[in-house]
């Protein structure tokens, strides 16, 4: 066995690619079904979150594209619920993914010197993180009646996906170094 054959980092694009065009799609479900229930914070931190995803993963599909390798087809079905039960599916989610999958990701992609895909990882990891912190929130305004301490609206680093509150000023973003001129709000 090569020591850096990259198999196992190009399979774990693979699957961070197919995760993210996923989490991308039903994000996008949920913000409908937070627009019916009524909650408009609620819906705008879904849209927030699913372009996110939809940056991250073409993050994944260009690390993946540089090893020569096709696409992967992407197949999924995806379940919605109520929205609080959509902020729970979407938290344990997260949760599960900063806590062992990108760290392994990460940890293989350095094992196998891959500096791009390492990035785009570590990048996933700590969107997820910022994602984890505003789906607390948005749990805690539901199901305690608290009011609502979510972004008004989000400023989202088309480079890297940061999902950060726009009533925060940024000259450029605290993860990829883009320029704030290039945020997309949400
Ligand atoms: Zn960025």
């Amino acid at each position: 066995m090569s020591m850096n054959s990259p198999n196992l980092t190009i399979e774990n694009l693979r699957l961070a690619l197919s995760a993210n065009s996923k989490a991308a799609v039903q994000l996008c479900g949920y913000a409908s079904r937070a627009a019916q229930e009524q909650h408009p914070c609620v819906e705008k931190l879904f849209s927030a979150c699913s372009l996110a995803h939809r940056i991250l993963a073409g993050n994944h599909a260009k690390a993946l594209q540089e090893f020569g390798e096709e696409l992967p087809l992407v197949n999924f079905s995806i379940d919605i619920q109520s929205s609080q039960s959509n902020l729970h599916d979407s938290l344990s989610t997260s949760s599960s993914e900063i806590a062992d999958i990108y760290p392994n990701m990460i940890h293989q992609a350095e094992l196998d010197e891959q500096a791009h895909a390492a990035r785009s990882f570590n990048w996933s990891l700590i969107i997820e993180r910022q994602h984890i912190a505003y789906y607390s929130q948005a749990i805690e305004h539901l199901e305690q009646g608290s009011d609502c301490h979510l972004p008004r609206q989000y400023a989202i680093c088309p480079i890297c996906g940061d999902t950060l509150s726009a009533e925060l000023e940024h000259e450029s973003c605290p993860l990829c170094g883009c320029s704030s001129n290039l945020y997309i709000y949400i």
